[in-house]
């Protein structure tokens, strides 16, 4: 099976104080077992000493996120550019978070697979070994906006990637990868999304800076 997954995607957000606070937080909370679920947390760059030092959970510096859709909107990181940047991490020994989804205009024009399927097929074309690589579904009108995809939503277009990836790079891969989704994720609204058969966790950024991030992470139990 694949083992739920779930993602702190930090941004730019904290003073040393906060971080510090928030990884108190997550060494004193209960987590449910690594068997059962995988966790890592995204801090920014110039606080990752601070939480490797203090975080009690195995953590190096072994994942990466790439192709964030305010990467693709504010930095102009096109789909082929995500691509190439997903195939030298993995190549450098990284693991890797690749983000993928449609804005509302999209999603409103009936083109969500079509998007989520060019951005998925550029990195494709790019590497051949998806072991190290989590596949995150991020509509981009969800994310920072509280507007959660419904559970029904988000199920669809996993469901639909997932199929893609069967078809385009192999069965096995399909069946293997995970699909975690991300946009407005917060403890009330994650247990129904963890039910979706689809759904193998979530990359989370607001909740993640709060305790309800304990929750997120135990939502498949
Ligand atoms: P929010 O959970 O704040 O909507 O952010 C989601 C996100 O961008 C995670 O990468």
């Amino acid at each position: 099976g694949r083992k739920f997954f779930v993602g702190g995607n930090w941004k730019c957000n904290g003073t040393v104080e906060q971080v510090e606070s928030i990884v108190n937080t997550l060494n004193a909370g209960q987590i449910a077992s690594t068997d059962v679920v995988e966790v890592v947390v995204s801090p920014p760059y110039v606080f990752l000493p601070t939480v490797k030092a203090k975080l009690l959970v195995n953590l190096g510096v072994p994942w990466v996120i790439l192709g964030h859709s305010e990467r693709r909107s504010l930095m102009g990181e096109s789909s082929e550019f995500v691509g190439e940047k997903v195939a030298y991490a993995l190549a450098q020994g990284l693991k890797v978070i690749a983000c993928v989804g449609e804005t509302l205009e999209q999603r409103e024009a009936g083109s969500t697979m079509e998007v989520v399927a060019e951005q998925t097929k550029a990195i494709t074309g790019k590497i051949k070994d998806w072991t190290n690589v989590v596949v995150a579904y991020e509509p981009v009108w969800a994310i920072g906006t509280g507007k959660v995809a419904t559970p029904a939503q988000a199920q669809e277009v996993h469901a639909n990637l997932r199929d893609w990836l069967k078809t385009n790079v192999s069965p096995e891969v399909a069946a293997s990868t995970r699909i975690i989704y991300g946009g407005s994720v917060t403890g009330a609204s994650c247990k129904e999304l963890a039910g979706q058969p689809d759904v193998d966790g979530f990359l989370v950024g607001g909740a993640s800076l709060k305790p309800e991030f304990i929750d997120i992470i135990n939502a498949a139990t």
